[in-house]
């Protein structure tokens, strides 16, 4: 092939793990570069078994859980695989978002490769690597982009636009090629705060009569789980905290800030502080002034939000000063309706001092688990069943509904439309779509 081509390394037919490799000439450029939530990798890698630090390329290969791409990983990362060294034979590396799933092989790349995020994006990185020991996103000359305004690598054009997801600093791109345009949507979903974002970045892409729509398809197929806005979030949380006499509990993924400002909004309307981990603190310090002011509530300044103090032997340097003036169990237990305590399942035995009053509320502001038999949900039900807390389920996803999918890809109209990110691509086939289901490391020309 020698006009430009796409190179679906990862994120086929799995949800996470998108490795998108765009060839130009001699020019190439990679589009995220996480590990997938998939199935597959959990056959060989679970929380207690992971691949060895001094061979983290090697043991991931043995099961094709990396691809086999030259001129890509570091020389230190390399060690004792098949693959040899090569210097860097691709020339940027866009990261669409701070998830695991799109950034969290970072730390094996050559130091060398440029990385490209937005301003947040690089704020959300640093402050999850100080603030979580085990996460590393490595070494490497960070640009930051700014939104909407193009960014050349040799011949290939990359625009990225701003879009609604469970994470702040999410991007989609129009990625520009001699061949014309691929559109590559990155995470995304359209019943967040930056709806609009998402509904504008799809206008440009229309606007741009792209050659290829890359498109993720998380909630593509039969997915029975009730799904909110994030508004919708918030009415029933307040209908929860409504007459409530105890305390109140919720749990949320630790970087979806948009949930934290709702649990945030809905504990002020109801007299109460929202309590957070010194971590979901420490996080929302730093990503506040990437906000209008005053949107992003900060430990210490904004009425409403406190810390919550675990039993804890050691702390870490940089939680200290926030656990100044936080919260006990004990504080807890001695004035529980004053409380919306954000607790994460890993932190559950904080409940053995707690001693929530029976029948108080507990909100799982997560996903439903995918299936019936799921370990952690079978755990947390146990808990909640043992302290006997009342169980509610609501929760905004990070994705836009098979629903919004057929409609955004009827509206971009792309010569060809390529699933990402999804167990289901076929879901996409209908009428009048040009549907490729791509394999995991084709190559197909952009037009
Ligand atoms: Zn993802």
């Amino acid at each position: 092939m020698t006009g430009p081509t796409v190179r679906f390394l990862g994120g086929v037919r799995e949800i996470g793990g998108n490795k998108i490799l765009v060839e130009d000439g001699p020019d190439r450029v990679l589009f995220d570069f996480g590990p997938s939530f998939s199935p597959r990798r959990e056959e060989y890698y679970v929380d207690f078994l992971q691949p060895r630090s001094a061979s983290p390329v090697e043991d991931l290969l043995e099961f094709d859980l990396l691809p086999r791409v030259e001129g890509l990983y570091s020389r230190e990362a390399l060690q004792g695989s098949s693959v040899p060294y090569r210097a860097p034979e691709v020339h940027a590396i866009f990261v669409s978002h701070a998830h695991m799933d799109h950034a969290g092989h970072l730390h094996l790349v050559d130091p060398e490769i440029p990385v490209y995020v937005g301003a947040g994006t690089r704020t959300l990185l640093e402050t999850i690597q100080t603030s979580s020991p085990s996460m590393k996103y490595g070494e490497h000359p960070w640009k930051v982009f700014a939104d909407r305004v193009p960014i050349r690598v040799g011949r290939i054009e990359v625009v990225p636009f701003p879009v609604d997801h469970s994470v702040p600093f999410a991007y989609g791109f129009l990625v520009r090629t001699s061949a014309g345009t691929i559109v590559y949507t990155g995470d995304f979903r359209q019943h967040g705060p930056r709806a609009a974002d998402s509904r504008a970045f799809f206008e440009a892409a229309a606007a741009e009569e792209p050659e290829m729509l890359i498109i993720e398809g998380t909630r593509a197929g039969a997915d029975r789980r009730k799904n909110f806005s994030e508004e919708g979030v918030r009415t029933a949380v307040d209908r929860v905290l409504d007459g409530c006499a105890t305390v109140a509990l919720a749990c949320t993924y630790p970087r979806d800030v948009d949930r934290i400002r709702t649990l945030h909004a809905a504990a002020v309307e109801a007299g109460r502080t929202l309590l957070v981990s010194p971590r979901t603190a420490f996080l929302l310090a730093s990503v506040a002034p990437h906000f209008p002011d005053g949107e992003v509530p900060v430990p210490g300044r904004s009425a409403g939000l406190g810390v919550y103090a675990r039993k804890k032997r050691r702390l870490f340097r940089w939680e200290e000063p926030l656990l100044d003036g936080a919260q006990s169990a004990a504080e807890v237990r001695a004035r529980e309706r004053d409380y919306l305590l954000a607790l994460d399942l890993m932190h559950f035995p904080e409940m053995i001092d707690l001693r929530p009053t029976k029948g108080s509320p507990f909100v799982h502001s997560m996903s439903e688990p995918f299936s019936e038999d799921d370990v952690d949900d079978r755990v947390m039900h146990n808990w909640l069943d043992h302290f006997g807390l009342r169980f509610h389920q609501m929760h905004a996803s990070g994705h836009a509904s098979g629903a919004e999918l057929d409609a955004i890809v009827r509206r971009v109209r792309a010569a060809k439309v390529y699933p990402v990110h999804t167990e289901a691509p076929e879901a996409f086939r209908s009428e009048g779509v040009d549907v490729v289901l791509p394999e995991l490391n084709a190559t197909y020309p952009v037009a």
